[in-house]
């Protein structure tokens, strides 16, 4: 195996997999070298670019080189072009990285007809793809494709500055459920080094690559067997605040004009003596609230060229010294490689990202201001008692679903949060934990922030919903200015103001998150297992298992057992097989037992009689890519997966799976959760009791509508317990 071992022979390889098999007691796995080299060896190929070593400008692929050396068009200097020493970058044909994907079976796409009207829910109902599907338009064809690409700098040795730059894309067209799976995620490209790439060299081949294929497209069979050719175009560049303006050509976000989306200038604020002392200042001289123009496609557009004609970056060698010039037209220093990417646009291809965005940058600073000590921040809770402690202690017996990956840790230990943190921070537990712990004004103005990111993450988005969501977000950084002053008014802060319109464009916030991307650098990571040849090793295993898994997807009859075989030879998983029914699928021990006298009469109530009293119970079950837990599984514990929204919009706690005999659907026993009738504490946050003498009912696993998150707040003389139902399902990480 080229994985884990290097240096093994053919004949020794031979021997380890006869040996697996007579170990099994059957064929599980192909014996001959001569399978499996076919089995890994890589269909698809990489490519090798150089830049100049002087200037970064793009040299060009390893085959256009006949000589070891090549001179820069740009600065003359002269650069290797042979050896693979720091110069060079790799890239995948997005051709060939998307027909692997394409040729999947059984893929689903989203389809563009008969979606409600005035309903945001995915990218598809975005005002701006909306209006490139018009006749005439960027895609007017109904195969057309759609991509998201992503580049961001991952660290993969620790105490080196190095870090690995990919170029991943995911393609927006694919059913949510399936499109952010690890093996739907594109790899096209692949830096690293100290600092960041160069993004003008670094995206000229995949910029290329993307403008052929909006001609050309790619080939797909349809589910009755057709095949159709799809046009392909990158839309959407989701990225955080660092990467964009380098590929924008703009100044940093704490420069000034340092807004992708508005002019506001960022202004100079006092108070502040650290050198980035600007601020987007969100309070005019008369109280009101500040807003500039947005920009537009042809503004920057316009912004880019002037920059160019000017060379403001002293790029083209034209900036006089002691000129007189302007060093920016708007923010805006030169001209982006993606200006003529075809059908992006310059202003909202570049999404706000709300990892970084509303999960990090926003409740940091928050938490940053109210948290900062007892003398420093005392004004900000009830009674001027600083609670931090009660918070830490409130927060950590949080018992969140299992989707939100981590469990939850203490306020005052925020320096170790990461984004899913601060996502489950401002979703879930915030209004439940703080509502009779900081000061009125303080607590209402993030209930504000936390509402606002509730709808603009949900599934189903209503026109009305994101008018209020809109609302919210700017009486919250409007307030967020008086209560704290500007200096607390950062990119992240400002950007809320822009959300909604980000949302009306593209949909929810959650279909062009980073999120996926992020997971997918730990994947790459993950490839690596030598400091030589770091891109050539990832691309090389990345192609390996493509290959891998397409030979495996082929052989439809694959057992568990090679599955998982494969799985550890290449840290790579496959999902384990499992009970199916028609609503959804069973997992875990299948425990055979009798029914209880309360069981039998719930039974009864819906009219079953069965013939046995033996039943098989389960403790998990999935619905939907979303796993539930029966009360009784107890693992692990600080995760609870029990709580569900049903089809009448009622509440339940599932207290165990059950199959019962004749029926082709799997069964849940539930007890109702009574909402409390008083006003909800936010929108999204409902008080509820859990009753426990409540009677117990059943119903299928098909009338579940949605997972719920609970939060149970212990005070000195109460308990309360808040449910939150999640705004989404396809958010993974
Ligand atoms: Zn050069
Ligand atoms: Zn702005």
């Amino acid at each position: 195996m080229t994985f884990r071992h290097s240096g093994m022979t053919g004949p020794l390889i031979e021997d380890i997999l006869k040996f697996v098999n007579m170990i099994a007691g059957k064929p599980v796995i192909p014996e001959t070298e001569y399978y499996i080299k076919k089995l890994f060896k890589p269909k698809g190929t990489m490519q090798i670019h150089f830049y100049c070593e002087a200037c970064g400008f793009y040299l060009g692929s390893l085959a256009d080189f006949s000589e070891a050396t090549s001179d820069c068009d740009h600065c003359g200097k002269s650069s290797n072009v042979r050896e693979l020493s720091g110069n060079f970058f790799v890239t995948m044909s997005v051709k060939q990285e998307l027909e692997y994907i394409l040729a999947q079976p059984d893929l689903t796409f989203v389809s563009r007809d008969g979606r409600p009207d005035g309903v945001y829910s995915d990218v598809v109902d975005g005002d701006m793809y909306k209006e490139l599907c018009q006749p005439g338009g960027l895609l007017s064809d109904e195969n057309s494709l759609t991509l998201t690409f992503n580049t961001d700098g991952a660290r993969i040795f620790q105490n080196s500055e190095s870090s690995l730059w990919p170029v991943q894309a995911i393609v927006n067209e694919l059913d949510p459920g399936i499109r952010f799976k690890r093996s739907n995620v594109l790899v096209c490209g692949l830096w690293f080094g100290k600092g960041s790439p160069n993004m003008t060299a670094f995206l000229k081949p995949f910029k290329e690559e993307m403008n052929l294929l909006g001609s050309s497209g790619v080939c797909r069979s349809t589910s009755n067997g057709d095949v159709v050719n799809c046009p392909v175009f990158a839309l959407l560049c989701s990225a955080d605040s660092i990467a964009i303006p380098k590929m924008v050509r703009r100044k940093q976000f704490n420069g000034r004009f340092g807004c992708g989306y508005c002019l506001h200038p960022n202004l100079p604020v006092l108070a502040l003596s650290t050198i980035n002392n600007l601020r987007y200042v969100a309070v005019g001289d008369d109280g009101s609230f500040l807003s500039y123009p947005y920009r537009t496609h042809e503004g920057m557009l316009a912004d880019m060229l002037k920059a160019h004609e000017h060379d403001v970056s002293g790029l083209l060698g034209g900036r006089v010294a002691g000129e007189d010039l302007p060093d920016h037209f708007n923010g805006v220093k030169g001209l982006s490689i993606l200006a003529d990417l075809e059908g992006f646009n310059l202003v909202y291809g570049f999404p706000i990202d709300y990892l970084h965005q509303m999960c990090e940058g926003v409740p940091e600073t928050f938490l940053s201001i109210v948290c900062a000590g007892p003398s420093k921040s005392r004004q900000y809770w009830k009674n001027e008692e600083y609670r931090v402690a009660v918070a830490d202690e409130r927060m950590c017996s949080a018992t969140p679903p299992t989707m939100m990956c981590v469990e939850p840790k203490p306020v005052s230990n925020r320096s170790k949060w990461k984004g899913k943190d601060y996502r489950m921070f401002v979703l879930y537990l915030f209004v439940p934990i703080f509502a009779d712990l900081l000061a009125t004004r303080y607590f209402e103005n993030f209930k504000k922030f936390a509402s606002a990111s509730y709808i603009l993450i949900s599934d189903k988005i209503t026109r009305e919903k994101l008018v209020t969501a809109a609302n919210l977000m700017q009486e919250f950084v409007h307030e967020f200015n008086v209560l704290y002053g500007s200096s607390a008014i950062t990119y992240n802060t400002h950007l809320c103001t822009h959300l909604a319109v980000i949302v009306k464009c593209w949909g929810p916030l959650p279909n062009y998150s980073t999120f996926v991307f992020e997971s997918g650098n730990g994947y790459l990571k993950k490839l690596v297992n030598g400091t030589n040849g770091v891109v050539t090793q990832i691309a090389r295993k990345h192609l390996t298992i493509q290959s891998v898994s397409s030979v495996i997807s082929e052989h439809e009859n694959v057992s568990d057992r090679v599955l998982n075989y494969c799985s550890e030879i290449m840290s790579y998983q496959y999902v384990k097989k499992t009970s199916k029914f028609d609503d959804g699928r069973a997992f875990g021990f299948e425990r055979v037992s009798k029914l209880n006298d309360v069981e039998r009469a719930a039974l009864a109530e819906v009219g079953v009689v069965l013939p046995s009293e033996q039943v098989s119970f389960f403790n998990r079950a999935t619905k939907d890519g979303v796993v539930y837990y029966c009360k009784a599984y107890t693992r692990p514990e600080c995760f609870d997966n029990t709580c569900v929204t049903l089809a009448d919009n009622t509440f339940a706690v599932i207290e165990k799976f059950v199959r019962i005999p004749g029926s082709t659907e799997l069964h849940m026993f539930i007890k109702p959760i009574r909402i409390a009738d008083e006003e909800p504490i936010a929108p999204h946050v409902f008080s509820c009791a859990f009753d426990l003498f409540a009677p117990l009912k059943v119903t299928s696993m098909s009338k579940i509508k949605r997972l719920c998150a609970r939060v149970t707040v212990k005070a000195s003389n109460y308990e309360r317990n808040f449910i939150t139902i999640l705004p989404n399902v396809h958010e993974r990480d």
